[in-house]
């Protein structure tokens, strides 16, 4: 039982997940009609045209947004790995940390997952509070890039309904590897959707049977797109070239002697985290230090040096409490935020905008900001970098690749070719898209809205609108 109680008359609800597919090639195939089961079923469902996913741009992120309706600095879901300071060295939820257990605490029993109480899930990474479905034969499909992942996913989706008809059923099936592999709107990829499309009946059939229909709610996303990728910065390797002693990110071992550490998520979005140079990792070094940095008897400016490197475009760090430095290669910015109107500020400060925004400073709400950004090429900055910096696990620096570059150490690039990443904050990577339908839905196009929004409509169905959270409910009638 959750805090926030649960009622008897919820609406049982369906969340399919689409990893890593590109939301322009959905939106496309979608408005061009190649997906005729899904045109159909949907046709009186709502379809958001460009759902803005949460930054950095992995699936920890956004599943973290999801299930609770904050941020990733809020829900403490930065990626698949960071450095703690406290215990010095690189933390790993593939190794030797779980992301259910670094999920903030204070969130914990308000998640989607708690509100539905009986819960499924399949393919998830934040494991809190449901039964979890290990499918080995799915996992070797999705590691090898077979595209009978699709069917298999369904197939096991559906017996799941039918036998146990969970009040949530929250499942993935990841188009991730083959979009790495084959590029972001590459031929497999479009496969990939049209077969999702020719499958999608058999899962309709069964949550008819298994709930009735029209007597559930259904949403179909993806968590994040990708950008094409051709060169790669080794960022230990760049932070050892400038004198520093980085955290190697090969072996997880202690690594107090090191002074610094750099982690690539998603291999586009980099957390980069300094000793403070006196006190050690103890201390963070502050804004201050990262613009005068004591390295090889002189003062180094950190964020610029990062920021002039061809394959960084934006550099983040936190200058105080209220407000956040953007860096890039022509400019700078500040991000503000003003807790007593709870709206943020976006203005340049030198040279041409980071962001190119071109706009006016003014201060504006997040939902002002949502609509004034969400077809610029870098979606939702303010809100979402301002309030990444929350999380302790966060770098000193935040780091977004610059066009056509990724992040990956060279010894680690798992994949026969690497055409696409993700994780950076390009239109590439932070638009996607929902489809969904249930009861009391609109139906018709709603041109935006934020990833996160899913947990303010799940919540409703589960009698728990009133949750604090970022989500807006757009979905409902
Ligand atoms: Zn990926």
């Amino acid at each position: 039982m959750s805090a926030v109680g649960r009622a008897s008359s919820t609406v049982p609800v369906v969340v399919v997940w689409l990893d890593s597919l590109a939301g322009d090639l959905f939106r496309e195939m979608y408005l061009k009609g190649e997906l005729p089961n899904l045109d159909e079923y949907f046709s009186d469902g709502v379809f958001v045209e460009r759902a803005i996913t949460c930054f950095p741009t992995v699936s920890e992120s956004a599943e973290g947004g999801i299930i609770s309706g904050f941020f990733a600095g809020e829900t403490n879901m930065l990626g698949e790995r960071y450095f703690s300071r406290k215990y010095r060295r690189m933390m790993h939820y593939k190794f030797n940390a779980k992301a259910g257990e670094d999920f903030a605490p204070n969130l914990r029993d308000r998640t989607i997952d708690a509100m539905a109480g009986k819960c499924v899930g399949m393919g998830r990474i934040i494991h809190i509070a449901y039964e979890e479905v290990v499918d080995l034969r799915a996992n070797h499909y999705e590691k090898t890039g077979s595209l009978k992942l699709v069917s298999r996913r369904i197939e096991v989706a559906s017996r799941v309904a039918l036998l146990e008809k969970p009040r949530l059923l929250f499942f993935t099936i990841s188009a991730d590897y083959i979009s790495h592999v084959n590029g972001r709107t590459g031929g497999v990829v479009r496969d990939f959707v049209k077969k999702f499309d020719k499958e999608f009946p058999k899962l309709a059939e069964a949550l008819d049977k298994a709930y009735g229909r029209e007597n559930y709610a259904i949403f179909v996303f993806s968590d994040h797109g990708s950008a094409n990728v051709s060169k790669h910065l080794d960022l230990p390797g760049l932070l050892e070239e400038y004198g520093f002693k980085p955290a190697g990110t090969d072996l997880i071992v202690d690594c107090s002697e090191a002074n610094s550490a750099a982690l690539s998520n998603g291999r586009r979005s980099g957390l980069v985290y300094f000793a403070h140079p006196e006190h050690g990792w103890r201390e963070r070094p502050g804004y201050k230090r990262l613009r005068g940095y004591p390295l090889r008897g002189s003062n180094v400016d950190i964020l610029k040096l990062l920021a002039d490197e061809e394959g960084v475009s934006h550099v983040f760090a936190m200058r105080d409490e209220r407000s956040i430095a953007v860096v890039s290669k022509d400019g700078e910015g500040i991000i503000e935020y003003d807790p007593a109107t709870n709206k943020y500020r976006y203005r340049v400060v030198k040279g041409s905008d980071p962001l190119g925004y071109d706009k006016e400073p003014c201060w504006m709400s997040e939902e002002e900001w949502l609509e004034a950004t969400n077809q610029e090429e870098y979606p939702d900055v303010p809100v979402q970098l301002f309030n990444m910096f929350k999380s302790e696990n966060c770098g000193d620096v935040v780091l977004s690749a610059a066009e056509g570059w990724d992040f990956w150490e060279p010894w680690d690039i798992p994949y026969p070719v690497l055409l696409a990443a993700h994780g950076g904050l390009s239109k590439d990577e932070m638009t996607t898209f929902i489809l969904a339908k249930g009861p009391g839905m609109k139906s018709g196009t709603i041109p935006y809205a934020r990833l996160l929004d899913i947990f303010a409509t799940v919540a409703t169905y589960y009698n728990a609108k009133d949750v604090k959270s970022h989500a807006v409910e757009r979905l409902l009638k």
